[in-house]
């Protein structure tokens, strides 16, 4: 039997050598290219093994792909030595045919991540800035950073009630922003920025200026998609993944959706590579199944709520999420208590500098939410020692983590 791969990974050296590469070794500049599992991991502090615990650290679903996107991984895998470059469009135009939208404006990716990185790339620069809200997602700045664009950061309005992007203060905040990142839900804070507020942006913004507006998590809300205004030809890009609602981060598999005009730009810039057979398969096969969305969206809302409902009980407040993660206040540095609970092995999410006192939190199973309670209160009260100033995390120091702060 060869060795597992977790087995190969115990030590978690290779990761971490991952970073001292990444830190120093972007093609582009001098900054990496960062995206959610990196950012995730390199917040585990030093003292911990990654490879083992609860990790609602992530926002990844621990259910995984569904039941008929294993089946159809387990089919396609004795085809594994060809490119079968053909299949890689299907999951695309099955999106399109069920959105309504021409097959052009689709492109399939492996994750999100690329062609957000790609369109932060191809729109920002010196004198065209990313505009971005703050506590966001951290993924665009990164890029940004790499294009030498300066980057805003907009605080969220409303940051202890709604939490939601300040679309008239993002539109206020540069003439001439290259690129506008909206993230609905928003991650961290699960939070999502009403319809008429987005329309505002799609009808406001320069004429030069293009909305990416990432639907990673939209699929666990009731806001309507953005789609929309990619039918009206608009200068907006949505994203979507399969790494969150569909249980195939590890799968890699995400969409671009917008104008062929402006996909272009991406794609004939940065060239497009050939996607996993088995995430082609699995997610046409999730596509296909209709009470995917449902269901889990269901699931997963209920431990939200109940999570969410405990925390309120213990005095605690979270932002008002319809995601799949929230934002804690823990009322002290949110890296202690983080700290804390990786000593327990409950590994929960990083902290934004812009909230110091809060941590997100993924959720997780029933049964993971449950122990996340114990251990949590456990922490709070003080009964074991883990209140002690976290060592600085060896994983952030191995890259410039100042870059976001
Ligand atoms: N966008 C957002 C807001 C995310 O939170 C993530 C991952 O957590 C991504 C994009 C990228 O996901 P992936 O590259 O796995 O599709």
């Amino acid at each position: 039997m060869p060795p597992s791969v977790e087995s190969l990974a115990a030590t978690g050296l290779s990761r971490r050598s991952f970073f001292r590469f990444a830190a120093g070794a972007s093609a582009l500049a001098t900054t990496p290219f960062l995206s959610e599992s990196h950012l995730a991991f390199a917040a585990i502090p030093d003292f911990a093994d990654p490879n083992i615990g609860i990790h609602i650290d992530a926002n990844e679903n621990p259910m995984g792909p569904c039941d008929a996107a294993r089946q159809a991984i387990a089919n396609i895998i004795p085809r594994g030595g060809r490119y079968l470059f053909p299949l890689d469009d299907v999951p695309a135009q099955t999106f399109a045919k069920q959105q309504g939208l021409d097959p052009e404006f689709v492109v399939s990716f492996a994750g999100s991540s690329e062609p957000l990185h790609y369109t932060v790339l191809a729109f920002t620069g010196k004198d065209k800035p990313l505009v971005t809200a703050d506590p966001g997602y951290e993924a665009p700045i990164w890029a940004a950073k790499a294009a030498g664009a300066p980057v805003i950061k907009v605080p969220l309005a409303d940051p202890k009630g709604a939490a939601t992007h300040d679309i008239k203060a993002m539109l206020a905040a540069s003439p001439n922003p290259g690129v506008l990142y909206i993230c609905n839900p928003n991650n961290p804070t699960g939070t999502v920025t009403p319809r008429e507020q987005i329309e505002y942006a799609v009808h406001n913004a320069p004429k030069d200026t293009v909305l990416l507006i990432d639907e990673a998590y939209i699929h666990f809300c009731d806001q309507p998609s953005s789609l929309q205004y990619v039918k009206e030809g608009r200068n907006v890009i949505v994203l979507r993944t399969f790494s969150k609602i569909y249980g195939m981060a590890g799968l890699r598999m995400g969409f671009a959706i917008g104008r062929p005009d402006l996909l272009k730009k991406i794609a004939r810039f940065y060239g497009l590579n050939a996607l996993p057979i088995t995430a082609v398969a699995a997610a046409n096969a999730s596509l296909a199944d209709s009470s995917l969305v449902p269901t889990r969206k269901k699931l997963i809302g209920d431990t939200r709520t109940e999570t969410i409902a405990w925390l309120k009980s213990k005095g605690y407040s979270t932002t008002p999420s319809v995601s799949n993660c929230f934002m804690l206040d823990v009322g002290r540095p949110g890296k202690e208590v983080q700290a804390a609970l990786a000593a327990k092995q409950m590994f929960v999410g990083r902290i934004w500098p812009a909230w110091p006192n809060s941590l997100r939190i993924t959720v997780g199973t029933p049964d993971e939410m449950m122990a996340f309670r114990k251990a949590f209160s456990e922490v709070m009260s003080g009964a074991t020692a883990g209140l002690k100033p976290a060592p600085l995390p060896g994983r952030l120091a191995a890259y410039p983590y100042t870059h976001l702060s």
